[in-house]
């Protein structure tokens, strides 16, 4: 199977509507786009999406068989592809956090996704893999997911303000090979909705990870870190990130 990253940055995406700063000038004289945070899964020639907050996701897959989608939270930045996407052919899935109002009119008008609310801890199947949601700290009810494929363990963990206790100990107790964490702040932001680098990387050795990335990333984030010549641990990947994993 193999996980891409589409999108790697928050909710204003890179470059920010006219910004001057030195990271989205950089982005615009490139005449690179990196949009929020967003993956999928191409397993056996289908497609698991992990959130679906581009827009124009249904153009990015059209032609592919979109099997699940995996959403972490109802956020804009997560989930507004499913407002195209709805109007698939084919009918596809959709696994979320517990949310009452969900996002726009996405429960109102489901056409083709089936909506099903996850309960933490509570495993389920999609093709050969194994997943298991569980609940991240956010401003709103988030989850992440452990994906198990064969031996392999990957956790994908966006958006995240911190983790519970007994949520740490049961990820600690899966042996995660690779892990995508949260790390939209840089240390000078101590307190929000997500974590800064610093916090993100303890978090990461906390969970005895063999190999972590740092997702979800800021404009001013990236800014920082350039200017200041900061080398965190674990490093920020960028949309096209991929692995390949047997
Ligand atoms: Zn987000
Ligand atoms: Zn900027
Ligand atoms: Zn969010």
């Amino acid at each position: 199977m193999r996980i891409e990253f589409l999108g790697t940055a928050d909710s204003a995406g890179i470059p920010v509507h006219n910004c001057k700063c030195e990271i989205c000038n950089c982005y615009r004289q490139k005449g690179l786009i990196n949009l929020s945070t967003n993956a999928f899964i191409k397993i056996n020639d289908k497609i698991i999406l992990l959130d679906c907050g581009i827009e124009n996701i249904s153009n990015i897959f059209d032609g592919k068989e979109i099997i699940a989608v995996l959403l972490t939270h109802f956020h804009s930045d997560h989930c507004l592809g499913l407002l195209r996407l709805r109007h698939s052919k084919q009918n596809i899935t959709c696994f979320h956090p517990k949310d009452k109002e969900g996002f726009s009119d996405l429960f109102k008008h489901k056409h083709s996704i089936t909506y099903i609310e996850n309960k933490p801890f509570e495993s389920f199947k999609i093709d050969e893999l194994l997943i298991t949601p569980i609940s991240l700290i956010h401003s709103k009810n988030t989850n992440g997911y452990l994906i198990e494929y064969k031996n392999f363990k990957l956790a994908y963990l966006t958006d995240c303000a911190g983790i519970k206790f007994e949520t740490i100990e049961f990820l600690k107790s899966k042996n995660i090979d690779l892990a995508f964490l949260d790390a939209c702040y840089d240390e000078r932001k101590i307190q929000g909705n997500h974590l800064n680098y610093l916090q993100a990387s303890k978090l990461l050795d906390e969970l005895e990870v063999k190999e972590g990335y740092l997702i979800h990333a800021s404009h001013t984030t990236l800014e920082y870190i350039k200017n200041n010549k900061i080398v965190s641990k674990y490093k920020y990947i960028n949309k096209g990130f991929f692995k390949e994993i047997k």
